[in-house]
Parts: structure tokens; sequence; C-alpha cells
């Protein structure tokens, strides 16, 4: 038997079973993303070592066959359905972690979940910054293949911000290694930020090298209702040009404001009870800022007095949170709001838009307006120091006109934040559901030097086709209506 006649079976002669997985449970699982849309692939695979790797990769170019590399599938955009098909390359098993405290780096298998590595750093005094929503879950390869950001990207930035040095393979199997574990390193062009953000058209991770920050001795919260989301945005201006720097800042429209509130009214009502009065009181058309302070005792105390300063004026509530249940509470409510817009509709378009800082309430009020027009809830929360907002549409998918309706809002959005200065993703990458708004945001000769690259690394193109450039009708896509680890 040739590979090329049946390159899963010749796969599994040479690597075993246990490494190429056929049975439906293991292809289910590998099936799709957060997005729930599931093509099934051929075989899941499981290396053992990177000999095998290198195997997997050469003989998929041999014949052919399509690989989509996989962390944890959290990604919320189908950028690991394997939607060609093909084998699915599961590096989740890889988790071998080292923290060296006198360079302050990581060393990390790809599999590390990213909770686990901000733990064990945290042994040494140290903290991974990067934390998504999804940290519990998400691993660092995951996380560097879409350069993931988080909610304290206000101060710390995002992924990219922390890869030292990066090694793997070229989907044609050829071992590479991008930037040492050096404090400096100018030797020949930088093709690790090629890999970060490139969603695993370009590469497998199978080691990083991660940059590791003192950690903060103190953490202060404080939350502020505002009338509306004009003032809370104004406010951003004022403390972000004041001097402040907050480890996070975050603001929640008064649609996303109320649903979570009713969602953890239904769920588990006692929390409520350690949230601020003012909270719960909010006006229908209030605007939250939640905004978080670390650093010494001294300083977080000295930046809550200044900002409670600030927004005396403007804000109609403020509170700050007295202690750790209080805090937790209150980034609880943060941390549920994107499981909280399903009851406002069982289906959702999500995008993670950003636009420049002085455009943020433009695109609030644009929002707002997309919600009359279209007649769909459009709740907005997201990450204000960086101008980064999770902006849905809520519809029912049984519903053929409310279906059209929240596509054609979604095209209107992404219109609005190129006219606004923006981009269409500031976290979440491209994958399948961004794909059709991609040439809104480059041009031909970007999209062509893109393709170029993709080309010349992955020359039979089976590193995680049909994504990022092959665009799709997102909201058409059937949604699995399965419980993913992260579902509360
Ligand atoms: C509840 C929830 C909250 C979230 N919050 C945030 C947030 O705050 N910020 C944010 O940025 N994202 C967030 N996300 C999205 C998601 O968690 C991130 O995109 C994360 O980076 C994906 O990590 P993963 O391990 O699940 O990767 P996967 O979903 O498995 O893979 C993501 C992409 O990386 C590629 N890939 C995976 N491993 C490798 C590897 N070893 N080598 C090469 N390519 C690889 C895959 O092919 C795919 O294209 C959230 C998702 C959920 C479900």
């Amino acid at each position: 038997m040739s590979p090329r006649s049946n390159p899963t079976r010749h796969l599994q002669k040479l690597l075993g079973p246990e490494q190429v997985r056929t049975d439906h449970e293991s292809r289910y699982t590998a099936s799709m993303d957060n997005l729930r849309y599931s093509i099934l692939p051929e075989a899941v695979l499981f290396p053992a070592d990177e000999e095998a790797v290198a195997t997997i990769l050469r003989m998929a170019n041999d014949t052919g066959q399509p690989v989509t590399p996989r962390g944890a599938g959290s990604a919320t955009t189908g950028a690991t359905s394997p939607v060609q098909g093909g084998w699915v390359l599961d590096l989740s098993g890889w988790k071998q972690l080292h923290v060296d405290p006198l360079s302050r780096m990581a060393y990390c298998q790809p599999g590390v979940v990213l909770s686990r590595l901000d733990e064990v750093a945290s042994i040494h005094g140290l903290l991974y910054a990067p934390d998504p929503g999804s940290a519990r879950y998400a691993t660092v390869g995951g996380t560097i293949a879409t350069n993931a950001g988080g909610l304290r990207g206000a101060k710390y930035g995002v992924t990219r911000d922390y890869v030292q040095a990066l090694e793997g393979f070229l989907p044609t199997g050829e071992f590479v290694r991008w930037g040492a574990d050096l404090r400096k390193f100018a030797a020949g062009f930088n093709l690790r930020d090629l890999w970060i953000g490139s969603e695993g058209t370009l590469g497998v991770i199978t080691g990083a090298v991660l940059r590791l920050l003192p950690r903060p001795l103190t953490r202060k919260s404080c939350l502020a209702v505002f009338p509306g989301h004009r003032e809370a945005l104004l406010a951003v201006q004022q403390i972000l040009q004041s001097g402040l720097e907050p480890a996070a800042m975050e603001f929640l429209d008064a649609q996303t404001l109320h649903c979570t509130l009713t969602f953890w009214q239904e769920k588990e009502a006692s929390l409520l009870r350690h949230l601020p009065p003012c909270l719960q009181a909010a006006p229908a058309t209030a605007a939250v800022l939640l905004i978080e302070f670390d650093g010494s005792e001294e300083a977080t105390a000295t930046d809550l007095r200044t900002v409670t300063g600030l927004l005396q004026d403007a804000a109609i509530g403020f509170a700050t949170a007295a202690n750790g249940n209080e805090r937790e509470s209150l980034w609880k409510i943060r941390r549920s709001c994107s499981q909280a817009m399903f009851t406002l509709g069982p289906r959702k378009l999500n995008e993670d838009v950003v636009v420049p800082l002085r455009k943020e309430a433009a695109l609030l009020d644009f929002l707002e307006e997309l919600g009359k027009e279209t007649g769909l809830p459009t709740p907005t929360f997201g990450h204000a120091a960086d101008g980064n907002f999770h902006a849905h549409l809520m519809f029912d998918d049984a519903d053929e006109e409310a279906s059209r309706r929240a596509a054609e809002g979604v095209d209107a959005l992404m219109r609005k934040v190129i006219e606004l200065g923006g981009a269409i993703s500031g976290e979440h990458g491209i994958g399948m559901a961004k794909s059709p708004y991609l040439r809104l945001q480059h041009g031909d000769a970007e999209i062509r030097a893109m393709q170029a690259v993709k080309s010349a690394l992955d020359p039979a193109n089976i590193l995680n086709p049909g994504k990022i450039w092959t665009s799709c009708e997102v909201h058409r896509l059937p949604r699995e209506t399965v419980r993913l680890p992260w579902d509360h």
C-alpha cells in the first residue's frame, strides 16, 4: 500500500493507533472550535515527539493531506475547524514547562495552559501577563498562533509582546528556530513575529520561550456607572490622559450590563449580593467601567484616589472592591458577559473590532443605531483602553429574515470600523468568521504579499487550508449545540 492511496492508514502503521486516532469521539471533539462549526477530520493525531511531527508533515506534503494544528480549540472564528477535513494535529498534551527566574523566561511546550503557566510563574514572584478570558483552557501554542489579548492588555499588551523565541516545524516538515532565549537578538529576518498570529497556517509551534514580568504585589478594582456610553467613554479618555495606567479598563454597554445581571439573577442570585448597590440600581441606559490598578500597596491606593477624584462628576455611581470576594464578583460579571448574551437571542455574530481611542463613542453610537435599524440586540463590551470592543448581533437562526438582518448588520459594522480608521479584529484573528471582511482591511498588494509568504513556506498548501483568504457566509454555518469546557 502506498501512502498516497490511504495516508491515514499508512500513518497509523508508522506511528501506531494511539498517535493516530480515527474513532468518532476523537474526531468529533477535534471537529470544531468555539464557533461550533463541525467538520469531521479523517484522523486526530497526537504525536509523541518531534520526530513524529516531522513524519506527519512530510507525509502530508507528499499526499496533499490538510493538517490543522490544535490546542484547546477555544478559538471563536472557526480557525481550528478542519474545514477541508484531513488531519487534526493535537498538541494539547505537550505540557512541559520550566521557569528560569534569572532570565525571567518560561520554556513551554505548546499544550501548556495559560493559567498553569501563570501559576508556576507566581511561585517565582513572576507574572505571565497575557490573560484572555479563556486563560483556564487556552494553550501557549493556540494563544501565540492567534496573538491573543486579554483584560490586562490595557497595561501589558498582547501575546506578541511576550514571545521571546519559537521553535517548531515548517509545513514541509523541516525543523526551525526563530529568535533565541537571549535578551537581544538581531541576527537575520524576524520570522518569529510572522508565526505569531498566523493562525496555524505558516508553521507548527512545538516550543516557546516566553517573557515573564515581576508580579505586582497588589491589585485594586473599582467600578463606575455612567448615565450612558458617551459619558463612560469620555471618562476613558480623561483617565488615559491623566497619566494613570490601569492594568485593565473594561467597558460594558447598557445591553450587556442588563443581560449579565439577568443571567446571574437566574443562575446564582447570591453573587448579586456581593455587587455594589449602584450597579444593581443602574438605570436602563447606564454604561459601566470596571477598572483595575496593580502595583505596590501605596501606588494602587494613590491610583484609586486619583481615579475617584477624576470620575466624581461624571459617574452616577462609584464603588471600590473592599476585599477579594467583592473584587472577584466584579470580574466574574465581566467574564460572564459573553455567555450572558444568550439571554438576548439563541445565536450571536461576535466581532472583536478595534477603533482609535477618539472614535470609541462614534462606534457605540453606530451600534446603538444599528440595533434600531436591524431590530436586533447589539450588546457590546470590551477593552476600552485599547479601543477593542466585542460587538454582537443577537438573532434567531431559525428565522431567515433575522439571520439576513444580522449578516447585513455585521457587514455594515465592518465597513464603519474601517471608515473610523479601525481594524476588523483586535485579538480573535480572521479564521473563517472574519474572512469575508479581510479585503475591507487590506488592499490587493497586501493580500498578494501575505499569500506569497504562505506559498513560500507552505508550497503544497497543507497547513490549515481554507482559512483567512477563503470567504464564507458564517451566519449560514450550522452550529453544534454541544457543551464545551468553558460553558458554565
Ligand atoms: C470563553 C472564551 C473567552 C475568550 N477570551 C478571549 C480573550 O479575552 N482574548 C482573546 O484573544 N481570545 C479570547 N478567546 C478566544 C481563544 O481563547 C483564543 O483565540 C486562544 O488563543 C485560543 O487558544 P487555543 O489553545 O484554544 O487554540 P485553538 O483554538 O486550539 O487554536 C487557535 C489557532 O491556533 C492554531 N494553533 C493551535 N496550536 C498551534 C500550534 N502548536 N502551532 C501552530 N498553530 C497552532 C490553530 O490551528 C488555530 O488556528 C476566548 C474564547 C473563549 C471560548
